[in-house]
């Protein structure tokens, strides 16, 4: 699946919608459905853009990453503060097993949207009343982090696929909850980036373990 496709779509829909509502005269409630559809169209739009920009960034200017120490424990402290809040209303325990104090040499921000990536699709492919949840500790030289959740899962033979670009298992589910099938391929990116590994074990109707190593 490429870019070209992905950005295309909305767009496609846009134009036919603004094209037929200026076929001909419609009362103001018609012209305001355009603008709502339209609108949703431009929202999923600027984040498939903005998740295609971070992705350039992360491919090809390597002199762009900002390597700093990184206090691990701090970080995945903010976000699984930020986690219990986006879960909130779908009323998602978030809960934080284990956080090891750990510094690693990384880049904060990316470090932090990677985290946020995995966070928010644990939440996100989790039905109302679920759990999640985060833990990291010391491995083999390496600091593993994991985030669990208790949602759909993913079938066996599309585990592999779900860090490709644009791969959805559910196109439909995905696209109603905003998504643009991004965010896995820039965890991955990130987590490579800073020589690490990314793995991802799940069970349909249980839940699915996102688990991210990163070298001490
Ligand atoms: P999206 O924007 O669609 O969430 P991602 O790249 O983040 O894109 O994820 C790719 C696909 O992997 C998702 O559409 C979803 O089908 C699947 N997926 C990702 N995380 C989970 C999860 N925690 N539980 C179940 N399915 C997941």
């Amino acid at each position: 699946m490429d870019a070209s496709h992905e950005l295309r779509t909305p767009l496609t829909i846009m134009r036919g919608e603004v094209e037929l509502a200026l076929r001909s005269t419609k009362d103001p409630e018609e012209y305001r459905r355009v603008l709502v559809s339209n609108l949703e169209e431009l929202v999923r739009l600027s984040s498939i853009v903005e998740s295609l920009m971070t992705m350039s960034k992360a491919d090809f200017s390597q002199e762009d990453v900002q390597y700093e120490e990184v206090h691990l424990k701090d970080l995945i402290a903010e976000l699984y503060e930020d986690g219990m809040i986006i879960a909130l209303k779908k009323h998602i325990g978030v809960e934080l097993r284990k956080n090891e104090d750990v510094v690693i040499v990384g880049d904060r921000l990316r470090l932090h949207q990677l985290l946020l990536n995995l966070l928010d699709n644990a939440i996100k492919y989790t039905p109302e009343y679920g759990h999640v949840y985060v833990a990291s500790e010391r491995q083999n030289g390496f600091v593993k982090v994991e985030v669990r959740d208790t949602g759909v899962g993913i079938p066996r033979n599309e585990l592999k696929k779900v860090f490709d670009r644009f791969y959805r298992v559910d196109k439909a589910r995905s696209r109603e909850m905003g998504g643009s099938g991004l965010g896995l391929a820039i965890a991955k990116w990130i987590v490579e980036l800073h020589r690490g590994h990314i793995e991802v074990e799940s069970e349909p109707g249980k839940g699915s373990t996102f688990t991210v190593y990163l070298p001490l």
